[in-house]
């Protein structure tokens, strides 16, 4: 990255679609320049999302992880369980850091923040060791008034109108 960068913390939140997408849009524009990227999925679900696959197409460059079993699906697990898969989410994102990834994704974090999997400390923690050239994102609904405050960039999706009410079901690439 050049000598003027200044790494941000975004937040993308709110109710209404495109969280998700739009971390992934930074994503494919940061690889467009051959930076470094990583995102970290703390999953509710287990589907089978197309952003998995394109990892494998860009090498090092991006790498994906998704820590836990689904934290909605998989409800066989105990929520100490579901606890040490966000943790993992933690770690790695913490090493990351430390190996120099010039953009970090955390996906859904804030998901996981609400089910007491990761505490906002922990957050916070990661936004203040956050290496100066790092753009740190950072997903989910339910975002707290310490993480707003904290972050650079906060852009809220409002949900004015989705398929999902008049009875459309997800669509593979649009939504998965
Ligand atoms: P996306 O991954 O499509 O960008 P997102 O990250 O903003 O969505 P999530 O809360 O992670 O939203 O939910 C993911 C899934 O839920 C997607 O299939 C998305 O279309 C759907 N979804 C998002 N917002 C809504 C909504 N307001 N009503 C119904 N379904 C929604
Ligand atoms: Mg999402």
């Amino acid at each position: 990255m050049g000598k003027d960068v200044q790494g941000l913390t975004v937040v993308f939140t709110g109710d209404g679609k495109g969280k998700t997408s739009a971390a992934i849009g930074v994503v494919l524009r940061s690889l467009g320049h051959s930076l470094k990227c990583k995102m970290i999925q703390f999953i509710k679900g287990t589907i089978d999302s197309g952003e998995i696959h394109i990892a494998d197409k860009f090498g090092d460059n991006f790498k994906i992880s998704r820590v836990g079993k689904g934290f909605t699906t998989a409800r066989k697990y105990t929520q100490e369980e579901h606890k040490e898969a966000a943790q993992k989410g933690i770690e790695e994102a913490v090493a990351d850091m430390e190996h120099g990834v010039d953009l970090l994704v955390l996906d859904e974090i804030l998901y996981a923040l609400g089910k007491d999997l990761v505490s906002l400390e922990q957050i916070l923690e990661i936004i203040d060791m956050k290496p100066a050239k790092m753009h740190l994102i950072l997903t989910g609904r339910g975002l707290p008034k310490e993480l707003e405050e904290k972050a650079d960039l906060v852009t809220t999706m409002q949900a004015t109108k989705h398929p999902f009410t008049a009875g459309i079901p997800a669509q593979k690439g649009l939504d998965y």
